[in-house]
Formats: C-alpha cells, sequence, structure tokens
C-alpha cells in the first residue's frame, strides 16, 4: 500500500500525479472465504479491518451489493459523539470516539475528524431540568460534559435568535467538547484501502440474495448475483435492509426501518463553528469546510423503505431553522437526501448471534451509527474471530428482547439517536 504523507504530495506533485495507485482491487469473489461480511457501508469495512488487523482473519469477503459507502455511511450529517446516558451506552460510545481520535494515524488516511464540539441547547426549564440529569450521568459514565450558561451558548453560537420575542428562548445548555463531525466518504474508503492492504476482497455490485445452510441449520454460504460463495461465518451490517437480510437467513429482529432525511444549503462564509442541536426542535446542525450548512432534525413519521425526501420533513426541519437562526431563513437548500436506518424500539444497536448459526449482526444503529463504525466494526470482529462477544458488546445482543434487559436511550435523554 502507498504510504500517504505531505511528502507524497509534494512528489506527486512534481510527478504529474502519475504515481498514485487505486486504493483498493475490484477483485472477483474466490469461491470460499472464512468469512463473509454483507454490506460495504462504514461497519462492514470497519468489521474486515479488524477481523484482519487485530485477529489477522484475512481470508475475509465484503460484499456491497451497490458502491462501497453508498449507504447511510455516505448519507450521514457525520455528528461524532458520546454524550449518551445509560453506562453501557456510555462505554460503547466512547469507546468508538476513542477509535475515532486516532483513526485517521492508524489507517494513514486523512477522515478530517474535527472535534469542534457539540453544543445541545436547552429552551425552557425542562430543557434544562432535563439536561443537568443527562450530563450528571455523563459525568458518572466518566465522560466529558459540563452545562453551560446562557450567555455561553449566545456566545458560541451568535447565530441563534435571543430576542426578546424569540420563539424559542435560550435557558443555557451542555457541551461535549471531545464531540465534533469527520468526513463520512473518507471513513469508508479509509477503511476499505486499509482492509484491502491487509488482503480482503472487496467486491461492490455483489447482492446477497439468500443463505445456504446444512442439516443442522448451520450457514454453509450466501447465495449472491455473482453465484454461491461458501462461509461457514457471516457477518451482517445492512442498517436499514437488516430485517430484510435477516428473513432471507431464516429469523426476525425487532428492528423497523424509516427514511432518515438531510440537507445542506449553498456554502456561506463561516457562520457556525460548532454543531448545535436544539432539545426543543430536534434541529441539529454544524457547517461543512466548503461552507454548506449540514442540518437535520427527526425521523419520517411512518416506516418506509423509500429512500427520498419529501415535503412534510423538509417544511418542519427547516421551518425550526428559520425559527431558530432568522438570519439563515432565505438560504438556499443545496441539496437533500434520505437514508433508510434501522430503528430499535430500546434506540440501541443489536450486536452479536442471531438465531442461525454461523451468523452474526451489527445494526440497530438507526440514526446514529455513523459515530459508533469504528466500535460496531471492532466489537463484530472481535465476535466473529473469538467466538465470543466483547465485553462492551455484551449488553447488546438480541437475547435482550427476550430478557427484558432494554437501553432505552431515547426515553432516557428525551431525544431519538
Ligand atoms: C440522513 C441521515 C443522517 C444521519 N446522521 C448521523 C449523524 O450525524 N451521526 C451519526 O452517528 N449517525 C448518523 N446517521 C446514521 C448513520 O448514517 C448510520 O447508522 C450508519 O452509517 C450505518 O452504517 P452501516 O455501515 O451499518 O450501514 P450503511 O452505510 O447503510 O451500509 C449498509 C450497506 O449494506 C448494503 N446492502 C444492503 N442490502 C444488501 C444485500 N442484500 N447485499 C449486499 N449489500 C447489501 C447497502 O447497499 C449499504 O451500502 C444518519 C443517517 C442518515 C440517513
Amino acid at each position: 500500500m502507498t504510504k500517504y504523507s505531505a511528502f507524497k504530495v509534494f512528489l506527486e506533485g512534481l510527478g504529474g500525479q502519475q504515481g498514485w495507485a487505486p486504493a483498493w482491487r475490484s477483485p472477483q469473489p474466490k469461491k470460499r472465504y472464512d468469512v463473509v461480511i454483507i454490506g460495504g457501508g462504514g461497519h462492514g469495512l470497519a468489521t474486515a479491518y479488524y477481523l484482519a488487523k487485530v485477529h489477522g482473519v484475512r481470508n475475509v469477503a465484503v460484499l456491497e451489493r451497490g458502491w462501497l459507502g453508498g449507504g447511510n455511511t455516505g448519507r450521514n450529517t457525520t455528528v461524532i459523539r458520546s454524550n449518551y446516558y445509560y453506562p453501557a451506552s456510555a462505554r460503547l460510545y466512547d469507546f468508538s470516539l476513542k477509535l475515532y481520535e486516532g483513526l485517521s494515524r492508524e489507517l494513514n488516511y486523512n477522515v478530517m475528524f474535527s472535534q469542534r464540539g457539540m453544543v445541545m441547547v436547552a429552551h425552557s426549564r425542562h430543557d434544562l431540568e432535563g439536561a443537568q440529569r443527562w450530563v450528571g450521568a455523563m459525568q458518572l459514565n466518566g465522560v466529558d460534559a459540563e452545562m453551560i450558561s446562557a450567555d455561553e451558548v449566545k456566545r458560541r453560537l451568535p447565530v441563534l435568535d435571543d430576542s426578546p420575542g424569540a420563539r424559542y428562548p435560550i435557558w443555557g445548555g451542555f457541551m461535549q467538547k471531545r464531540a465534533g463531525t469527520a468526513r463520512h466518504d473518507a471513513v469508508a474508503w479509509g477503511y476499505a484501502r486499509a482492509a484491502d492492504a491487509l488482503g480482503v476482497d472487496i467486491i461492490q455490485n455483489c447482492e446477497v440474495r439468500g443463505f445456504l445452510k446444512n442439516q443442522t441449520g448451520r450457514v454453509t454460504g450466501v447465495q449472491t448475483n455473482l453465484g454461491v460463495i461458501e462461509t461457514d461465518k457471516v457477518g451482517m451490517a445492512v442498517a436499514g435492509h437488516s430485517s430484510l437480510m435477516a428473513q432471507l437467513a431464516g429469523f426476525e429482529l425487532p428492528v423497523t426501518s424509516y427514511a432518515l432525511q438531510a440537507f445542506v444549503s449553498e456554502p456561506l462564509k463561516p457562520v457556525i463553528d460548532t454543531v448545535m442541536l436544539s432539545l426543543a426542535t430536534g434541529l441539529y446542525i454544524s457547517q461543512s469546510d466548503k461552507g454548506g450548512l449540514v442540518f437535520g432534525g427527526a425521523l419520517d413519521h411512518y416506516a418506509s423503505y423509500a429512500q427520498r425526501g419529501n415535503s412534510p420533513t423538509i417544511r418542519q426541519v427547516a421551518g425550526a431553522l428559520a425559527d431558530q437562526m432568522p438570519s439563515l431563513g432565505r438560504v438556499r437548500l443545496a441539496r437533500h437526501w434520505a437514508g433508510i436506518v434501522d430503528v430499535v424500539q430500546d434506540s440501541s444497536p443489536i450486536l452479536g448471534e442471531t438465531p442461525t448459526p454461523g451468523v452474526y449482526i451489527n445494526c440497530g444503529w438507526g440514526t446514529g451509527g455513523f459515530k459508533a463504525i469504528p466500535a460496531g466494526g471492532y466489537l463484530l470482529a472481535h465476535h466473529l474471530a473469538t467466538g465470543r462477544a466483547h465485553d462492551i458488546a455484551a449488553p447488546f445482543g438480541l437475547n435482550r428482547f427476550f430478557t427484558g434487559a432494554l437501553i432505552d436511550e431515547a426515553a432516557a435523554s428525551g431525544i431519538a439517536h
């Protein structure tokens, strides 16, 4: 693998950019792999990378029905944070944040992780009480968080309306300084390049259409549009299509799929240098390096696999933006799209074994799995390689829906994650 460096960029500049090799190969699938990963999004690619890197399992294929990173990984608004309420979630998401902190170096690929902080804004006494409870929980869990005054919120976000008649008055808020954003494509590409360099085959335009099993019900391979690929271990990381994939594998998941929409404005000069989320409207926003305002809000209100936007959500989210930041009310939208996210009743992911022996799963991240890509991949790789759940992943097994040990983050914090 070519090592990327400032010196290499300089050298290539002198040589007419002729020396760059493709970042990954496009191999034909082999007859058999030790592990097959379904889904070439961030979680699938990270799983393949950690399998090869940490566990030395290199005879691995990642099967992606479209193009690499073309699912939610390439459609999300890139917020990375670990401000969760329950200890199990805090451990999981802070583990991920720590992996992000070293990721560009680990992968030798600039994922543009920018720890610009995230401000959660309270607009009422009730919001503030909820925020205090939330910050208390985070601090007890050893995650950085601090309450900030109304004046501090206004200083950090002068673009917020704080006029006497403001519809959403500012009462204060809280902040996680280590939170931020990263370049979504770069996370997928970085993992893909590093996994490929360790021998992983990444096969695009390869759709899994069925599972092969032996008499005991154990998986022996997958049926794809490119033919049968044999394996006795499958990792599924297909986000919004997890319940469909589970049906093919012969079990059911407590996952409902919804469209989640995102918006980017025309480029502006810098107006927001942090990430903001409003506890009243669910609006969240940051500004990209190119100047576009990147923002979003809640899920669509009905379950769907239709990967497109609709005007009620545009009105709701853009309306919240115009209400809270009236000076931006006339900014034009440049792009708008949706991804299909995998929502679980208790707003927490599902990691680990499934009722089909040999099939392991990573799903249920819903609206918040970009931040979890390094951890999701690391933990699924651990389970695939060792046959045991990692301590951090253990509370998130599918069996919690039978034991009742649910981890309802949305109920605890009042926002959907
Ligand atoms: C609009 C929007 C905004 C979001 N904002 C944030 C945010 O700010 N922060 C955050 O942390 N998270 C956010 N998320 C959530 C986050 O994007 C996802 O949780 C995360 O990207 C999931 O990654 P993944 O690898 O599991 O899934 P994906 O990236 O969706 O990858 C799954 C892949 O599986 C492939 N696949 C499906 N079926 C098959 C098949 N039969 N055979 C082969 N391949 C198949 C798909 O083509 C896809 O590429 C957002 C999501 C959306 C839609």
